[in-house]
């Protein structure tokens, strides 16, 4: 790797002499956002107003996207500024949150290239689970290209017919020598299209209860007996896809953590994928409105004196003061290591408050948020409200969340579970 930032001696970096240089590097190779609405508060009219979910772009448009992510954070990989508290062998800088959060703050005085799922699939989920699961040579192998997206890695756990009880997946991996053999389809992969490798689960024990008997891979996409086919969506966009598996043979190297531990390893990544407790994020990927849209919106329709619209104002508000403190919280308890439940949490209250801002909205907007009259920062909120739900459901849904906190955080009694210690193959499905 010809970007691993030079190996630092002596004490670590204050945070200010830190963020000094930071400051300096950002100055010299970001362009600073034209308008001060963008850096802080929005001026109405000004700019772009984008507060979209999802992305409904065309393939070309969707992967010049992606280059430009890929481009800016390769050239923050220069300098170990895009994984600034990983480890040096990895290509980061060694350093703290503390640090990391201070670069992200600094970043947002400038123009960024956006975000995308399958960016913050493999630099926020894969590279994570392989630091916990992957070998020396595993490591060494993928770390360093997925935290600098030159490759990029999407998430091959759900299927038709298993989503919220994914331990029931059916797609299988049959050993061969020294290689598996794998057969079966997988489903809402984001951004697979996209991607060069995929973290694939896969059953291979059917003999043995559903969470024991699968296994997890880092599989290439563009290998013999595996195909990648976009779903197209009815906002003109295709975010996800189906990747079918046929007689697809893959050696026995790109195994992730040990036979018949593929559950631990899912849950960890999907403990990452909960998580929104990380405020150090690479590429300023902001996801939907948040609370300044809102106020502004408010403000500039002249809503904020009336007393019922005020009083689900200041609910808003107050969720998301909340919002930061349990992120704070959680990011505490986890120190930097893998989340536990708690990132149930903070998933419950990121979407739970995706939804009152898309409630707010309507309430201020009324017709004016699906019929387009052209007006600055209005039916630009439907990319908003049509696209929260989606977070309700990724990374497990809401419902799910519940039940973790529940049984996990609460120690309440677990759900009724027929399966339990039957082998895979006898459950009725
Ligand atoms: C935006 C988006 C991105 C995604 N990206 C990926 C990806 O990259 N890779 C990937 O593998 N998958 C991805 N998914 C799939 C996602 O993980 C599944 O959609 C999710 O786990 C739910 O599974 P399902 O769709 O099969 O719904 P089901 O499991 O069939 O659930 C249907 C409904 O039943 C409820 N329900 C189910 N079980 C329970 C229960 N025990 N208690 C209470 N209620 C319950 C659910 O809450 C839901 O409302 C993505 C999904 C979305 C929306």
């Amino acid at each position: 790797m010809d970007d691993v930032a030079p190996v630092l001696s002596g004490p670590m970096q204050s945070v200010e002499e830190f963020s000094e240089e930071a400051a300096a590097w950002l100055a010299e190779h970001g362009t600073l956002r034209q308008n001060e609405s963008d850096k802080k508060d929005i001026v109405w009219g000004e700019g772009d107003f984008s507060v979209s979910v999802f992305h409904a772009l065309s393939h070309e448009d969707e992967q010049a996207l992606i280059e430009r992510i890929k481009s800016w954070t390769q050239k923050k990989a220069e300098k170990g500024y895009h994984a600034i508290a990983w480890p040096v062998e990895y290509g980061g800088l060694g350093l703290t949150r503390k640090h990391a959060s201070a670069f992200a703050r600094l970043q947002r005085q400038y123009e960024m290239p956006g975000g995308h799922e399958i960016t913050g699939v493999t630099t926020g989920l894969v590279a994570p689970t392989i630091n916990v699961f992957g070998t020396d040579e595993q490591k060494a192998r993928w770390m360093g290209d997925f935290l600098a997206t030159r490759e990029l890695c999407s998430q091959l756990f759900s299927e038709p017919g298993a989503g919220s009880d994914l331990a029931s997946l059916a797609c299988r991996a049959e050993k061969d020598g020294d290689e598996w053999v794998v057969n079966g389809q997988k489903v809402w992969s984001s951004g697979a299209q996209f991607a060069e490798w995929g973290e694939l689960i896969a059953r291979t024990d059917v003999d043995a209860p559903k969470h024991k008997g699968m296994t997890a891979f880092i599989v290439p996409l563009d290998h013999p007996g595996v195909e990648v086919r976009p779903i197209k969506q009815m906002s003109g966009g295709a975010s996800f896809n189906e990747v079918f598996f046929n007689d697809a043979r893959f050696s026995d190297d790109l195994r992730l953590g040990p036979v018949g531990e593929g559950w631990k390893v899912a849950l960890t990544t999907l403990g990452f994928e909960r998580d929104h407790s990380d405020d150090s994020g690479g590429g300023g990927g902001r996801v939907g409105g948040g609370w300044q849209h809102v106020l502004a919106t408010a403000q500039a329709l002249g809503k904020t004196q009336d007393p019922v619209l005020r009083q689900k104002l200041a609910d808003v508000y107050i969720n998301h003061r909340i919002e930061g403190f349990v992120n704070r919280r959680a990011a505490d308890l986890a120190k930097g290591g893998t989340p536990g439940p708690e990132g149930s949490l903070t998933k419950l209250v990121w979407t739970e408050q995706m939804t009152r801002v898309s409630n707010m909205i309507g309430d201020l907007l009324g017709p004016s948020l699906i019929a387009d009259s052209g007006e600055w920062g209005t039916y630009a909120w439907g990319e908003h409200v049509l696209g929260a739900p989606g977070y309700r459901i990724a990374g497990g849904s809401d419902e799910v969340q519940r039940n973790i906190i529940g049984e996990r955080v609460l120690g309440l009694p677990g759900e009724p579970r027929v399966d339990k210690g039957i082998p895979w193959k006898d459950v009725p499905r």
